[in-house]
Formats: C-alpha cells, sequence, structure tokens
C-alpha cells in the first residue's frame, strides 16, 4: 500500500497508510488523544474524523480545548436539527446551511405552514432525545445520480446536489437521516452538551426574491455551558438595543414587504421624532448660511445621463417610466442633479459664493432586498442633503465649516463613537468612477490635506468613493455590529464640468464652481435607526415622542385639573399626555416606565390643592414633589438644552 507523510504542530513527520482517517492518526499517538479528538485540521481545513486523508499533509487534531471545536459543534448541531425535524415533518424540504463564526442556519420549507419560533422547544426536545439515544453518525461516500434520486422531491436539495462536480459526495448518516456535502461533525452525537436555537426568519431560496420564501432557523453551539450563556446574555442585549424591536414596541415605524420591501411608515410617535429632527437641523443649517429648498423627486432621465449616474449608478436605481410620447421619468437616487438645476436658474456672481443649497431631499435607490434593515437600510429614504458651491480657494474653509456643523450636531445628539475615513476610488477598478486621473488624485490629496490639517484622526480605504468623487465618511457601528455612515462630505469636480456651471469672477469672466456635497445627519431613516439604538429607545426629552405623561389618581378627581395642566404645558411647546384609563396607578407608572417616556407625574389630592405635581424622571424608582410652574419650567429647559436632566 503506498504511503503518505503527515506533519504535526511539534515539527515530527510520520508515514502512514493512504486513506488512513483522523481518528486513526489520533489513536496511533495515543489512546488518550483518540478518545479527546473531536475533528481534525488537515492544511488549514477541518475535516471528520472519518475522512480517509490520501496526500502528504500537516495535521493537527482538533479536541475541546481548541476553537475550531465550537465549528464541530455548531455544524452537530445543524446536522441534529435536520434529523430531527426531518423525524417530525417528513415532507420537510431543506435549503441552504451554513456555519460561522457567529453560529449556524438551516432554511427549511415545510408545507403547508412554515416551522415557526413556537415550535423550536419541541424540537429541540426531539434534538435531546438523539443526543440521549446516540445513535452513530456514519461517514460515506455516495454516487451523485443515487443521491440525486434521493433527494428527488426537494427541488433545493437537488439543486445543491447538481452544483458538486465530483461523481462522489460525502454524506452523514445517523439511522434514516442522510445528510451530505463535507462537514466535521462530533464522533458521537452524545458529544454534543451546550447548543441553542435561537430565532426563525424568511430568506428567499437562492438570496433572490423571485425565487420562494424559506424559512431560516438559526442557532448556536459552544463547548461549555459558561460560553453558551455569556453568548445567549450579549444576544439578548443586541435585541434590546436593535432598533427594529424598540421600533415595534415603541410603536415608532413599521415596514411590511406585503406592501413594499425597503419602504418605512412612520407612526405618529415616529414622524414626531422625525419631525423634531427635521425642523431642528433646518433650522441650524439656515443659521449656517445654507438656503433650503424643494425640488421634485422625479426627474427627467437625462439629467440623470449628464450626471453619470445612468453610467455608474444604474444598479442601484428604480427603473426609468416611459411616458410614452418620448419622455422618460427616473426617481432620483441622489438630489446632486436638483440642486444644481437650483444653481443654474441664474446667472452667479462670485460675490454669491458659497451658494449653500440644501433640503430634506427624498430619493429613492434600489437596495438589494437581502440588504434592506428595518430603518437602517431602505429604498426610499430622505437625506439632510446640502449641495455647497465654491470656488477653488474656499474648498478648505468651506470644509472645515462643514465638518464644525458636523460636530455641532453630534454634540447636540450626545454622539461620540464614531471613526472618520477617507474614502478613496478604487485604482484596480477605475471604471466604476468618472475616469480623469489628475481628478482624483488631486481631490483626495486636497481631502487628505484639510484632515490633517486638522489634526483629526482618520483611516483610509479604498473603493468606497463615490462615482464622482473622494468622500470623508463618519462611520459608526450598529447593534448587530455593523459599520454603517452616517455622515457624509464628498468633494466634486465632476458634475460642476458635466453641467456646465459657471460664475463670473472679479475679472468678468466665467469660471466654474467645485461641489461640496454634504448629508450631516444622514437620511432620516438610518440617522433614527441610530438613535433608538443609541439611547435604547430612551429618548431624550427634547426628542422624545411623549415628553411628559400625566396620571390622574382619580378621574373624577383629578382629570379637571390634569387636563388644565396638559392645556399650559401644550401652549409652551410640550408633547403632553393623560392617562385617563380604568386602570391600576401602579400599572400606569409602569406603563410610562416601559414606553421610556422622559417624565411621569402623578396627580392626586395633594397635588391639586398645593398646585404641584409628584414628578418621577424615566429610569428612576423615587418621585418628588414639585412646584407645577418650576416643573414645566425645568421640562422647558431641558428641551432647549437638548439634554435629559
Ligand atoms: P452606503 O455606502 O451606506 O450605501 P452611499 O455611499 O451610497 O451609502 P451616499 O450616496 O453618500 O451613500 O448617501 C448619503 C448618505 O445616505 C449615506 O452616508 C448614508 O448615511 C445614507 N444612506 C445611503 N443609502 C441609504 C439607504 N439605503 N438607507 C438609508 N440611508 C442610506
Ligand atoms: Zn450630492
Amino acid at each position: 500500500m503506498t504511503q503518505i507523510t503527515l506533519s504535526f504542530p511539534d515539527g515530527s513527520r510520520r508515514d502512514f497508510d493512504h486513506g488512513v482517517t483522523a481518528v486513526q492518526v489520533a489513536a496511533s499517538i495515543s489512546n488518550s488523544l483518540k478518545k479527546q479528538a473531536i475533528a481534525a485540521k488537515v492544511n488549514g481545513i477541518l475535516i471528520d474524523l472519518q475522512r480517509p486523508i490520501t496526500q502528504d499533509a500537516q495535521i493537527e487534531i482538533v479536541t475541546d480545548k481548541d476553537t475550531d471545536a465550537q465549528q464541530v459543534a455548531r455544524d452537530t448541531t445543524a446536522f441534529l436539527l435536520g434529523a430531527a425535524l426531518k423525524q417530525m415533518y417528513p415532507e420537510i424540504n431543506f435549503g441552504e446551511k451554513q456555519v460561522n463564526d457567529d453560529g449556524f442556519f438551516l432554511d427549511t420549507d415545510k408545507k403547508p405552514t412554515q416551522v415557526s419560533v413556537a415550535e423550536l422547544a419541541d424540537i429541540t426536545k426531539a434534538m435531546e432525545q438523539m443526543i440521549k439515544d446516540n445513535h452513530p453518525i456514519e461517514r460515506q461516500l455516495m454516487d451523485k445520480t443515487e443521491l440525486l434520486a434521493m433527494f428527488s422531491a426537494d427541488p433545493y436539495q437537488s439543486a445543491i446536489i447538481n452544483s458538486y462536480d465530483s461523481v462522489q459526495i460525502p454524506v452523514f448518516k445517523m439511522d434514516d437521516f442522510i445528510d451530505f456535502g463535507e462537514h466535521a461533525l462530533f464522533p458521537k452525537a452524545s458529544d454534543l452538551k451546550h447548543f441553542k436555537l435561537l430565532s426563525v426568519a424568511g430568506a428567499y431560496w437562492q438570496g433572490k426574491s423571485s425565487n420562494p420564501m424559506l424559512q431560516r432557523i438559526y442557532g448556536t453551539a459552544f463547548l461549555n455551558d459558561a460560553d453558551l450563556q455569556a453568548d445567549l446574555k450579549r444576544r439578548a442585549e443586541i435585541k434590546d438595543r436593535d432598533h427594529r424591536t424598540i421600533g415595534r414596541d415603541l410603536d415608532l415605524f413599521f415596514v411590511d414587504p406585503d406592501v413594499g420591501a425597503g419602504l418605512a411608515y412612520w407612526m405618529p410617535k415616529g414622524a414626531t421624532v422625525r419631525r423634531t429632527i427635521e425642523r431642528y437641523i433646518t433650522d441650524k443649517e439656515i443659521a449656517a448660511g445654507y438656503e433650503h429648498v424643494y425640488t421634485p423627486v422625479l426627474m427627467n432621465l437625462n439629467a440623470y445621463k449628464t450626471s453619470g449616474h445612468w453610467a455608474h449608478y444604474r444598479e442601484d436605481m428604480f427603473p426609468a417610466m416611459d411616458m410614452g410620447d418620448g419622455e422618460f421619468l427616473e426617481l432620483r437616487p441622489m438630489n446632486c442633479p436638483s440642486h444644481i438645476q437650483i444653481y443654474k436658474h441664474h446667472v452667479r456672481s462670485y460675490r454669491e459664493l458659497p451658494i449653500r443649497i440644501a433640503e430634506l431631499g427624498m430619493m429613492h435607490r434600489y437596495e438589494k432586498s437581502g440588504a434592506l434593515s428595518g430603518l437602517q437600510r431602505v429604498r426610499e429614504m430622505t437625506l439632510n442633503d446640502g449641495h455647497t458651491f465654491v470656488s477653488l480657494d474656499q474648498i478648505q474653509a468651506e470644509f472645515k465649516k462643514v465638518l464644525q456643523l458636523m460636530m455641532d450636531v453630534y454634540n447636540d445628539f450626545n454622539i461620540k463613537d464614531y471613526t472618520f475615513r477617507l474614502s478613496y476610488r478604487d485604482p484596480a477598478n477605475t471604471e466604476k468612477y468618472f475616469d480623469d486621473d489628475e481628478m482624483w488624485n488631486r481631490s483626495q490629496g486636497m481631502l487628505k490635506a484639510a484632515m490633517d490639517d486638522l489634526g483629526l484622526d482618520y483611516y483610509e480605504a479604498e473603493g468606497e468613493a463615490a462615482f464622482y468623487g473622494p468622500k470623508l465618511d463618519v462611520q459608526t457601528k450598529t447593534a448587530l455590529g455593523n459599520e454603517e455612515t452616517l455622515s457624509t462630505i464628498q468633494l466634486d469636480f465632476m458634475q460642476p464640468e458635466k453641467f456646465n456651471l459657471s460664475y463670473v469672477g472679479e475679472d468678468g469672466q466665467e469660471h466654474r464652481p467645485i461641489m461640496i456635497h454634504r448629508g450631516v445627519i444622514s437620511t432620516m431613516e438610518r440617522f433614527i435607526a441610530y438613535l433608538i439604538e443609541m439611547y435604547k429607545g430612551a429618548f431624550p426629552t427634547w426628542l422624545a415622542p411623549v415628553q411628559v405623561k400625566i396620571i390622574p389618581v382619580k378621574n373624577e378627581l383629578h382629570l379637571k385639573y390634569a387636563e388644565e395642566l396638559r392645556q399650559n404645558m401644550r401652549q409652551k411647546g410640550l408633547r403632553v399626555e393623560i392617562d385617563d384609563r380604568n386602570e391600576k396607578m401602579n400599572y400606569k407608572i409602569r406603563d410610562a416606565q416601559t414606553q421610556k417616556i422622559p417624565y411621569t407625574i402623578v396627580i392626586g389630592d395633594q397635588e391639586v390643592q398645593n398646585a404641584a405635581v409628584s414628578v418621577r424622571k424615566y429610569g428612576e424608582a423615587a418621585s418628588a414633589s414639585e412646584d407645577i410652574n418650576m416643573f414645566v419650567d425645568s421640562v422647558v429647559a431641558d428641551v432647549n438644552n437638548y439634554s435629559r436632566t
């Protein structure tokens, strides 16, 4: 028999028979290693203990002390999940399966109804029984044709089998259940002890929205209970901050794929937060010298051909509407060409520069359905957009002014956790961008010099620029740990050229302005998603949809006083609600806390007599009696200072 040479982590090498398995290798070292062995790593790839090794390789035996063993635990859990589901629902079909650093998932298609969260407990029980039974899991090779025949009723499994090039495909078998593909599973089901099925969510087969929607079951597994518990705690914390969960619990917004994926509906409370921010940023920008405008969301497609969007950004745009008379209308993906029309509408003089045009501009982008996430990434969005037209020697000063505005705004919202990213074009993929090397080198250099000049820390990222120019992006982290851009400042020599923009200079000649695109608080959607997660839904008073909740102790005695109080506070611009439901007072107080309302005030006999209120601040257990006027003044001051206390 031919021999192969295996090299071990300590540098030693030994010869084995061709086709030796990792469990045999472990046994040849020591009996205890054989017992501890869970899987092996051959040339860095995780394999199961039963797979024959057929060439010279580096080998490492994986035991429960290695973090790679987590992968094995998760793969085994996914296998047992499949086995349990097949036992419970023999007609079920399976789609994609993935094991990753975050756990695993298995896609399922169960008729007539999909697997629900409520079923996870029963499925877990069935899996635990299988672990107890501890039937062997055996690896074999099967002919592709035989496997195809076996899975002929399952269109997804058939497609996956067909994607294999080889004639023989490895399968893992436990009783009647068969799963295929290269996996590294525990040698015995009973080795699996610490797993959890987490959640279910819809997922399109192959990620395409034209395909059937399957049900994705998520889970995770660890090698010990402490790690599993720590992970479950981390997940609970994330869920606690997830803007989608809070958005539902506080009735702020919803997105319903049945009426349009990625299209947000703002409920009255969410709309109040949004309106407050829109008013705030508009006022702030007007004070900073911006002129706010309104421009249409529809534009003649020719404008996007001129701007270069049609050539470089088309896959993110909705298809143009053919009006039947030769005109094509496009839902705008960006506001720049619209603001360029405002600039072009008059002859401009150097004396007017910088001209700062701003708008809460609604845009539409055809984001991939898999990328959509609550309000964070949507298909219809309203950007706090602005375009400043400057002369060459004004770029640096204007850039600093925009940054200053950004920092002021971040300060008002108490945003501290962000990094600066200088986004350049991808030098290996220049066809995605306007083709002008000199322009790119110059504008990238200018942005970098401005940042260095200000002494700000940043990192550089190739391939993140807009197609028309480099950007300075402000990067933040979402609750789920993804990095997202909030603010952005972009330098653009291109669109002024394409639209032939000019101003009359001091010399009486025509000159070309440069554009600075900037979004200070990003889109209303992404910004509010970010704020919800940052504040965990407990908005500071100035943003809170309801700022004060009044609870009369007895409606018949105290409601009138509560109504007067509400009227008084409303006149001062505060958002106040009375809870006059026939519920226990403690229940109402708890409910106001669940709704994360900044101030809850209780009105009883004493309060009416003394023109006082009993105030409880959000998150505090104790309440304090305060003079009514002093209380109202303090809430107004709170609102004006953008702060909670
Ligand atoms: P991203 O890289 O996040 O897709 P982008 O580089 O395409 O964004 P810009 O064209 O610079 O974005 O848009 C301005 C701002 O609008 C972004 O910085 C981001 O904050 C926000 N934004 C972009 N796309 C979306 C979206 N689909 N949903 C919500 N907000 C978005
Ligand atoms: Zn723009």
